[in-house]
């Protein structure tokens, strides 16, 4: 099938998808790093199926336990533990912060957040959630009415006890603040927001480490630890979301949230998890899972072939140490960032930690530049790099290889982001 012709069929069957591209691109192969379209145009994957391709396109290793899953057991739900399923989940319990020791497996992010509002409500017994501003969540009605930003969630909001605090958006402060001198007001705003707003029985308090859908936004040191002893002080669960910010995508440690050195009681995550097979999961201590009695049923959750796909990303990560090599290469290319912006004022922030790095694009006085951004995005496609988009005014390029990249590939990336960056600041 031609190119023209997945186009067709595209604006003739299917809904909700939209191109990202004014000229859009049709990929049909994967190889590492590069990603190939139907004109066989090699692109440098800088954007990994939204932080889904944690170790590269068809990574060997990963497929190789995929297709001897596939030929041994493909499937029988979450009514039967399988050795893949009791595998991962002793694994999982091994490399997670604090007590997190049993985990519950679904197919999406979505439900995994789910699944973790649902333990910290019945292990409460209560039902307020506090989640933040420019957060995301995912797309049942509960996921889109933690998500914070209308466009997001397509319509409205229909699960009543929801409240969102301010964020921690440091390169524009809510409270118009600098860290340090703010002293976290943005963690506080938590407070302010369960006294004024909810009965003041919360459920839990949930997060990303750093939002991703928003942009990036990677709040300061110190934060999540005032967060986390405020939800303690209202008898609340702390979730820590961790859809985009596990399997060590923002270097140094497995998990986003081991930068703040905090222990959630609930953590979550899906995406890079297995490289690209459907998977979410939702972890949590012992004592919050005892409370848990009921059967629940996920269908095709703990899918024998998602879980051997995960085994198999979480074995490249660990045995080729990618969890430091996102952290080195990762400095690498936030410091050839931070260079550029020095010559180009339309970059105006730029920030994250690891292989997760966020370009925020303005104009005078930080006035967001969405249709700048757009131009840029086209701008390094033509170049051979593809990378992502975000941030609540479409503002903020997202850059985010996979784990396994070199320091040439960041060079290689870097003048593809320079020439294109030249390339628009002539057409302002
Ligand atoms: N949480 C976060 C932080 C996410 O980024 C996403 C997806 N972008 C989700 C939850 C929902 O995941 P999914 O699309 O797999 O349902």
């Amino acid at each position: 099938m031609d190119r023209a012709e997945v186009l067709a069929k595209q604006s003739k069957y299917l809904t909700g998808i939209s191109n990202y591209y004014q000229d859009p691109v049709v990929l049909v192969r994967g190889d590492g790093k590069y990603l190939y379209d139907s004109e066989d145009r090699e692109y440098l994957d800088f954007f990994g199926g939204i932080l889904t391709v944690s170790v590269g396109h068809c990574n060997p290793k990963v497929n190789k336990r995929i297709h001897e899953q596939v030929d041994t057991l493909q499937h029988v739900s979450t009514l039967y533990p399988t050795i893949p399923m009791v595998e991962l989940a002793e694994k999982l319990a091994e490399i997670t912060p604090g007590n997190l020791q049993k985990s519950f497996f679904t197919n999406s992010g979505t439900e995994a957040d789910e699944m973790a509002v649902l333990l910290a409500q019945v292990y409460t017994g209560r039902s307020e959630v506090i989640a933040f501003r420019h957060g995301y969540h995912g797309r049942s009605q509960l996921a889109m009415s933690l998500t914070a930003h209308s466009p997001w969630r397509n319509g409205p909001t229909p699960v009543p006890g929801i409240k969102h605090a301010h964020n921690a958006y440091c390169y524009r402060c809510p409270f118009g603040l600098t860290y340090p001198s703010c002293d976290l007001r943005c963690a506080k705003d938590v407070e302010e927001l369960i006294q004024t707003t909810t009965s003041g029985e919360i459920a839990a308090v949930l997060s990303e480490p750093i939002q991703g859908v928003g942009g990036f936004i990677t709040p300061p040191p110190g934060y999540f630890q005032e967060v986390q002893r405020i939800v303690k002080q209202y008898g609340g669960l702390f979730i820590s979301d961790e859809v985009q910010t596990g399997w060590g995508r923002t270097g140094k440690y497995m998990f986003g949230i081991s930068h703040w050195g905090v222990e959630p009681d609930i953590m979550t995550s899906a995406k890079g998890m297995a490289n690209g097979a459907p998977i979410g999961w939702t972890i949590t201590t012992p004592e919050v899972a005892e409370s848990f009695k009921g059967l629940t049923i996920s269908t095709f959750g703990g899918n024998p072939v998602s879980m051997s796909a995960a085994l198999g990303t979480l074995e490249v990560i660990q045995e080729e140490n990618l969890v430091d090599n996102a952290e080195k290469v990762g400095n690498l290319l936030m410091d050839g960032l931070a260079e550029l912006q020095k010559s180009h004022p339309m970059v105006g922030d730029v920030r994250g930690k690891g292989l997760m790095i966020g370009v925020e694009f303005v104009r005078d006085n930080k006035e967001p530049a969405p249709a700048l951004t757009a131009a840029f995005l086209e701008a390094t496609k033509k170049r051979g790099l593809l990378l992502g988009k975000g941030g609540l005014y479409g503002n903020v390029v997202r850059v985010v290889p996979g784990l396994n990249i070199t320091p040439s590939d960041v060079t290689d990336a870097l003048k593809i982001i320079e020439e294109s960056l030249q390339e628009i600041s002539v057409t302002i």
